[in-house]
């Protein structure tokens, strides 16, 4: 193997391993020479990723994407971009599918692009003054980049670099993107992990995370949750109650902080509506969820995958224990951004548009989908 192609599997591990980092499939990272590129196979966890989870294009076949004028349709568009982005393979009989963000890696000129979407960068990145703040802590040379992904995110980037190079002569190695994470690039990987330690070491100056305490099981829990269990219709059921949990199942107030999400990945993952229960009484509890499971079914004709219980806590529901899981995982990083976007002015979810686009995302379907074999 290629001494830098075994320095991004290690990388990527090292990022991929930290859920401070990243959660479940999210993030991709990438390393490229003059022809070609290798990105991380769409739907591919970082944290035990091998040579083999990566996809060698070429890029002067993906340079396409750039030029081509693709569909109005924006579903459509995504298809045909995925179209090309598979046609760029180098060995396409290996069945493996390009990140959807391979065209704004190629685009970047540093070899070593590493993204992903760190709790602490999502606390600034889905805040109100995210922009301000980005250009007040990280100087003019980090590039802020509004909401998007996959093609969309790709445009705007194109355009935003094109910009930024005039202006500075060179590629930047820090692009923050709203609502999303930051794409963080080098000459080698020692100086990915030197921007990361000062990005993350200017955050935790202003950002007093505080540490969470496990709840105990309250005596009716069981109770409820053979109750979701019978109502889910055969999905597995995992639950969790912590001081987070607390922070926002007080009264639906505190649950608005949580009710719109604020990423692409918590709308892959958990879903973009959530099902929040106030009562206390028990009886008065079982009978809520009843109704709020029919009314999800009705409104969304899909199923529910996160239930937040006043006095219980967090329920994830997936179809199987490790979907569960990653519906708690990503969903608990979901409050501990909001809990802290004060610091920033204040939460600022995901447009209506925007979350109706990820709901409907193939691409994203797909991951969803290999997100359940994890
Ligand atoms: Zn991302």
């Amino acid at each position: 193997m290629q001494k830098e192609l075994k320095q991004l599997v290690s990388i990527s591990r090292y990022y991929g391993g930290d859920p401070d980092y990243v959660i479940a499939g999210g993030g991709n990272t990438s390393y490229k020479d003059d022809r070609f590129i290798w990105v991380k196979a769409s739907g591919v966890a970082m944290a035990n990723i091998t040579e083999d989870g990566f996809v060698q294009l070429y890029r002067d076949k993906l340079k396409i994407v750039g030029r081509k004028k693709y569909s109005g349709d924006v579903h459509k568009r995504e298809e045909e971009v995925k179209e090309d982005l598979m046609a760029a393979r180098v060995y396409p009989e290996k069945g493996k599918r390009p990140s959807v963000e391979t065209s704004l890696h190629d685009l970047i000129e540093y070899p070593f692009v590493v993204h992903t979407h760190p709790t602490l960068v999502n606390v600034l990145m889905c805040a109100q003054q995210a922009k301000e703040k980005t250009k007040e802590l990280f100087g003019e040379k980090a590039l802020f980049g509004d909401h998007g992904a996959g093609y969309s995110l790709f445009i705007k980037m194109k355009d935003a670099l094109k910009e930024y190079r005039i202006k500075h002569g060179m590629d930047p190695q820090l692009i923050f993107l709203r609502n999303h994470g930051i794409f963080v690039s080098g000459m080698s990987t020692e100086e990915i992990r030197q921007q990361y330690e000062k990005v993350m070491g200017t955050l935790k100056e202003l950002v007093n995370v505080e540490k969470e305490e496990e709840l105990p099981l309250p005596e009716k829990m069981p109770l409820i949750l053979n109750k979701i269990r019978k109502l889910s219709r055969g999905k597995k059921v995992l639950y969790r109650h912590n001081t987070l949990h607390r922070f926002f199942y007080g009264s639906p107030e505190s649950f608005g902080g949580i009710a719109k999400p604020f990423t692409p990945d918590i709308v892959v993952y958990c879903g973009s509506s959530y099902i929040y229960i106030g009562e206390e009484d028990i009886d008065a509890i079982l009978k809520s969820l009843e109704k709020e499971f029919e009314d999800y079914r009705r409104k969304y004709k899909k199923e529910p995958k996160v239930i937040l219980i006043k006095g219980y806590g967090l329920i994830g529901l997936g179809d199987t224990e490790s979907s569960a899981r990653i519906v708690l995982d990503v969903f608990e990083d979901f409050m501990k951004i909001s809990k802290y976007t004060d610091v920033f002015g204040g939460p600022h979810p995901l447009s209506e548009d925007d979350i109706d686009f990820l709901d409907h995302w193939e691409v994203e379907q797909y991951r969803r989908k290999i997100g359940k074999a994890l």
